[in-house]
Parts: C-alpha cells; structure tokens; sequence
C-alpha cells in the first residue's frame, strides 16, 4: 500500500446524495482523455493545476498585474487581461489577490490525506450506506493513487463508487474494477464517429470495457449515467442505439440516470477556454420524460438527476 500516493484534485466535497448510494464525499480527479463539448467540470479537464479568474469579484487594485513575474497580467479600462501564452501557472497573483478573483484550481493530495478526510464522515457513511465517489475528470487518468486509494478505502471498510468514462486501458480497468463497489459509468453517443466528434475519442474501449464489467458478472453493480444534451445525445436515433446495446449487450445493470443538460458556459470563461455548445438551453421536461419511458418500457430502472 502506497499511502504517499500523490492525487491532483481540483475539488472534495462532502454530504453528497446523487453520487451513488448514501451520503458521500466527492473527490474529484484532474485530468480527462475526453474533452466533450459540454463537459460540466472543464476544471477537471487538464492534469494539471490551472487558473480560474471570477471578474466579478476584482475591485481593480493592480496588485495581481504588480506581482505576476511574467507580465501576463494588464489592468485595462474593462479589468483584468490575461496572456495565458506567457502564465506559468505559478499561481502568485492568486495568492496576492485580495478578493479571490484569481484562483488556483487543483492540488495535490496524498491517499493518508484522503483517508484523514474521509474519517472525518465515516458515521454518516456506515448509518446511510454511503460512502467515498472518484470522479473528475476521469478518475482512472490518476491509476496510481486511484488503486492505492481504493485499496486503503477497501482496507477501512470505505463503499467505494467511480465516475468513469470508461476510456480506460483494458488492463488498467480490469486490475482496479474489484475495488470497486459501485461504477457510474457514462455511455453518451452509440455512434463511434458522432463520439469521437462530440467527446474527442471514438466509443469501442468504452462498449468493450463495459461488456467485459458485465461479462464477470457485475452489471448490477453498475448505474449508467446519459446526459441528455440538447440536439446532439438526446435525438430518437441516439436514445435508440443506447438502449439497443444496453439492452443487448450489457442487461440488467442497477439503473440509468438521465442528467439533463445544465449550461455552465461561465466556467469556461473563468478559464479562459472556448465553450462549443450551440445551445444554452435546457432539454424541456417532456422530451426528458419521453425518454424516461423509452428505457423504462425497456425494463430499465431510471432517475431523472444524478
Ligand atoms: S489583484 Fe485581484 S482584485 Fe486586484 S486587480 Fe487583480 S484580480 Fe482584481
Ligand atoms: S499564475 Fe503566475 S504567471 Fe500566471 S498570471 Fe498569475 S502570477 Fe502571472
């Protein structure tokens, strides 16, 4: 056991109830081999640390353009400019700043650190039934700490669930796949080009990966999460597809979570990234519900929500 594994999490949050069963905590990876296009934590996207900048909280003291060492920073008549080409990363002007307008998203974390943490929970896990949740990011970019976390959880008697979007070395998801107790594993588009158009890689790993979990026996140790974006996975074809393959391939996994997409285009100008959603807009409660029914009239069990 590796307890001074090393983690870059960009975030841990505790009392969580949509994550798999109980209360949790939330611990969440940086770093994705997938860059969809409405991802919901673009933080979690680069392995490593980045700089968010909330505009809204700047009073326009100066102090950040003052201490950056590498002049990316100029206070304009508009506010604060970065030249993201010249930041390091080395996070000074979010220390200097005196209202937290620059933040340094992600750090690390050892698994001694995790497990200090999560003690902290332990009662509301044993009385719920609930427990720790990897997520992201895609959890398994960080193979090392992940398995020497699930270990310590496994040696603690910690419920462990992971987020996945099941874009994984097959050797890799196999050795971990027994520390597991619960997968929320993500299925998006059932076409592999549509896939590797909208998330950035083509789906075959992620349909082998997910067969073989079923194959050993532990479908219904898996919930299947769908976002349901707008015009791009919620379409008749697509819904179509995905209950096909679950419905031939995988069978009676736990339940399918519908996630309904929420805009968070306002990250990514925290980030600095471009947002490639052509909509903003939510799916509307029907269509959610039409939905609902093709996968429940498939014998499916489903929840709108995490
Ligand atoms: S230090 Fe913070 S508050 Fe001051 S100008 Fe920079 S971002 Fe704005
Ligand atoms: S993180 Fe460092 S290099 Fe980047 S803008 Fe801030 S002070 Fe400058």
């Amino acid at each position: 056991m590796d307890w001074d594994a090393q983690g870059t999490v960009f975030d841990v949050q505790r009392f969580a109830v949509h994550d798999g069963p109980g209360i949790r905590t939330l611990v969440f990876l940086k770093g994705c081999p997938l860059s969809c296009w409405w991802c919901q934590n673009p933080e979690g996207i680069s392995p490593i640390p980045e700089l968010m900048h909330f505009e809204f909280r700047c009073m326009r003291c100066g102090t950040c353009q003052e201490v950056c060492p590498q002049d990316a920073l100029e206070l304009t008549q508009g506010g604060v400019v970065i030249d993201r080409t010249q930041c390091t990363r080395c996070g000074v002007c979010a220390h200097y700043c005196p209202t937290t307008a620059w933040q340094m998203v992600g750090f690390t974390l050892s698994v001694k650190e995790l497990m200090q943490e999560l003690e902290k929970d332990r009662l509301y896990y044993d009385q719920s039934g609930g427990g720790v949740t990897f997520t992201g990011g895609e959890p398994f970019m960080q193979a090392h700490f992940l398995q020497h976390a699930l270990k310590a959880c496994k040696e603690l008697g910690i419920h462990t669930a992971v987020e996945t979007s099941g874009f994984v070395p097959k050797d890799i998801f196999s050795q971990l796949a027994p520390l597991i107790d619960v997968f929320l594993y993500d299925q998006k588009l059932a076409d592999s080009q549509q896939h590797a158009y909208f998330t950035g890689v083509p789906n075959e790993l992620i349909k082998e990966n997910l067969k073989a979990l079923a194959g050993s026996g532990r479908a219904s140790d898996v919930i299947i999460r769908i976002p349901l974006i707008p015009g791009i996975t919620d379409t008749p074809r697509n819904i179509e597809g995905l209950i096909s393959f679950l419905k031939n391939d995988i069978g009676s996994v736990r339940r399918v979570d519908l996630l309904p997409f929420h805009d968070v285009g306002e990250k990514y100008v925290r980030l600095g990234k471009p947002y490639r959603m052509p909509t903003h807009e939510s799916p509307d409660a029907d269509h959610v519900e039409h939905i609902k029914a093709l996968f429940e009239n498939s014998g499916f069990t489903v929840k709108v929500g995490g």
